[in-house]
């Protein structure tokens, strides 16, 4: 990150307009320009071998390199409060590297019951079958740390769960994963960048996002990220993937050092893979931070209001948002979050019909598969995002068949209180 772009001890709204983008060295651009450009021009022959050798950094090619997603990669790093980020092409992209980078067969991960769905399948359809151990465990600090041995290269949990709302005690769980030697990576995602959850500060190894979410914040991209706490003691042993030297003898924290994680990942999920992010779509990724903490402040204010309202209503069996006192993670997450508990809410109504029957209804709310966007968007995750889970692992992970789930956005929320009672009418009505 260039020096002068938001000074190291800038707070967190400053380092969302200014971290990792200058004005432009040569038109002036103050905005971020988007570099749409496969390939850069090498000085002479000697620099271009230099680069190729790994002997001196630049940009070579842009399936690995490109000076706007970069600068979004910086400016996740510094809300992070990590030493170095890689943007990768979705959310996806970010965890399968990540784990690509620390396990191997034989390996143990264990992770959190309360994921997305995506999350599992990754594991289901591609590491189990590779030859991975998965052990899985409700998202607390003791049963996750009962399920660690020898092998084990990753403690893996979300910090808000999506979609039951859980937030484990980061702290703790940090503290059990140093005392056994097992990163623990945090899909931050419902965190918000830092602004709600901070899992680095809280002694995470890693992070990754879907930038498609809050980041973003404008539902028009799927992007992901992975940002790199550099605090992680990799020369122990413990995950032989990021220890041990590669044919020419060199380990990755050899070669990387701090960064050892994010080297490999921008390896193997961009140099290998090809899960490049766009420079397009990395410049919205950009200009959806420079409003993050307005956004997520609004939405989250929304998401209590509204939640507390739910909760009162005659059709609503059960609210699931972690800012209600009766949420089983309202302590944990009145430590470990910050400024608001997320703007997800989920309520069951009890029955699938009737859950349908509150999304054909809904006029203002769009029924679509995704969340974090400006406008208020909602689904039946039982149906649809986590449908590939088995029923049991579906209710252990808080999704019934009459719950909703309701990502706030930034309407007034007297019009989204009206949208929602009249939804719950109908609802009732189908019943
Ligand atoms: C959406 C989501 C993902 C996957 O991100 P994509 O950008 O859709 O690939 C991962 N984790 C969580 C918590 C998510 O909400």
């Amino acid at each position: 990150m260039p020096e002068h772009d938001a000074p190291g001890d800038a707070r967190f709204a400053t380092r969302q307009v200014h971290a990792g983008s200058v004005p432009d060295p040569v038109s002036g651009s103050r905005a971020q320009p988007i570099h749409a450009t496969s390939s850069f021009v090498f000085d002479d022959a000697e620099h271009a071998a230099a680069l190729f050798a790994g002997e001196r950094s630049g940009n070579q090619y842009a399936r690995m390199h490109n000076p706007t997603t970069a600068a979004f990669a910086a400016r996740l790093a510094a809300l992070e409060g990590g030493v170095a980020a890689v943007a990768l092409a979705s959310g996806q992209a970010a965890s399968a590297a990540t784990l690509l980078a620390l396990a191997r067969p034989g390996a143990r991960v264990v992770c959190s019951n309360q994921v997305f769905g995506g999350t599992d399948a990754l594991f289901r359809r591609w590491l189990v079958p590779w030859g991975v151990d998965l052990m899985t465990a409700p998202p607390e600090p003791d049963a996750l740390a009962a399920a660690f041995d020898e092998r084990t290269v990753a403690c893996w949990v979300e910090s808000i769960a999506n979609p039951s709302g859980s937030v484990p005690d980061l702290p703790a769980l940090a503290e059990r994963c140093a005392a056994a030697g097992v990163p623990l990576v945090v899909d931050n995602t419902w965190g918000c960048a830092g602004y709600l959850c901070r899992p680095l500060a809280h002694g995470a190894a890693a992070v990754v996002h879907s930038a498609t979410k809050w980041i973003g914040g404008h539902g028009s991209f799927v992007g992901g990220v992975v940002v790199d706490g550099g605090s992680f003691d990799w020369s122990a042993g413990r995950v032989p993937a990021l220890c041990q030297p590669d044919a020419q003898g060199r380990s990755p924290q050899v070669r990387f050092g701090a960064a050892a994680l994010a080297g490999r990942v921008h390896e193997l999920g961009l140099f290998t893979l090809g899960a490049t992010l766009s420079p397009f779509a990395a410049f919205l990724g950009l200009q959806g931070l420079e409003t993050l903490d307005l956004r997520v402040q609004r939405s989250c204010d929304t998401a209590l209001v509204l939640a507390r309202w739910l909760a009162a209503q005659p059709q609503v069996e059960r609210v699931a948002y972690p800012g209600l006192e009766d949420h089983p993670s309202h302590a944990v997450a009145r430590r470990v979050l910050q400024h608001g508990f997320g703007a997800v809410v989920a309520f069951d109504l009890a029955e699938q019909r009737r859950a349908h029957a509150c999304l054909d209804a809904f006029r203002l709310v769009s029924h679509l598969a995704n969340i974090g966007d400006v406008r208020s968007v909602a689904i039946h995750p039982w149906t649809t995002t986590h449908r590939s889970l088995s029923e049991a692992a579906r209710r252990a992970a808080g999704v019934t068949p009459g719950l909703v789930r309701l990502s706030l956005g930034l309407e007034d929320p007297d019009d989204l209180r009206e949208d929602l009672a009249q939804a719950l009418r109908a609802a009732a009505g189908s019943a």
